[in-house]
């Protein structure tokens, strides 16, 4: 396999993120779904800006995760910078744990926020979208597998944490998020996620990583967030 981080193979992400659209669009057919209801958000966490430009550039890729909002912070307003100049409005969507004390640079770096998961975090971001007059579109994650070391809200209290979100703090849930246990079947926490989702009227499921991806589109997945599949492997951090 080509490293990724060297730049012979930026060409490469972009080939393999036109492949991954079509095979995309493909499976939702297969699914009998519409191609356009399901969003691929390229995960760029780890690759440098000038890793990610081509797929912008050249891809056309608009939409984009990343995990750490300190790495975010430069490499977006730089690639955001690039991006305008070329006539493109990026969509960015935080899709790692949210630190409290970050939310103030979350809401004003990000478009969307996939990872509300406590009531001091959802108090501190109705605070900071008040105070900005800027709102991210805002998703929940929901630990469907209950593991103790993991972000999001445990399943049996989805319910209560999104009627406190919206009722005590107002904030527009758009969504749920989740990302199953690594080494278990994802099918039942996809399903669990959709029920959730459907008993308290929410459209957006952000489900599915490159090696899942084919069965979240089949169980109602809006958006994936496909990274290695696109840009290649990562170093571990
Ligand atoms: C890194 C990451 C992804 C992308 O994972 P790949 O296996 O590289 O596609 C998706 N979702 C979250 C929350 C991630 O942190």
């Amino acid at each position: 396999m080509t490293d990724p981080a060297h730049p012979g193979d930026r060409l490469g992400a972009v080939a393999r993120l036109a492949g991954l659209r079509d095979v995309i669009a493909r499976r939702a057919r297969d699914c009998g779904r519409s191609p356009d209801s399901v969003k691929l958000i390229a995960v760029s966490k780890t690759f440098s800006a000038d890793d990610v430009w081509p797929t912008i550039a050249i891809g056309g890729q608009t939409r984009f995760g990343e995990n750490r909002v300190q790495e975010a912070v430069p490499k977006w307003r730089d690639l955001r910078a690039r991006a305008v100049e070329i006539g493109k409005t990026i969509e960015l969507h935080l899709i790692g744990p949210l630190q409290t004390n970050k939310a103030r640079e979350a809401v004003e770096t990000f478009d969307v926020i996939e990872t509300v998961d406590r009531e001091k975090l959802a108090a501190s971001l109705a605070r900071e979208i008040q105070k900005r007059g800027k709102a991210p579109r805002l998703f929940v994650e929901v630990n469907t597998g209950a593991e103790p070391q993991k972000a999001g809200v445990w399943p049996e209290d989805a319910d209560a944490f999104l009627a406190l979100c919206r009722e005590r703090y107002g904030l527009g849930i758009a969504g749920l998020m989740a990302i199953p246990p690594a080494g278990e079947q994802a099918s039942p926490h996809f399903a669990l996620l959709g029920l959730i989702a459907r008993r308290n009227g929410l459209k957006e499921l952000s489900i599915g990583m490159s090696a899942d991806w084919p069965l979240a589109v089949q169980l109602g997945a809006t958006y994936v967030r496909i990274g290695s599949a696109i840009f290649g492997a990562r170093g571990e951090k």
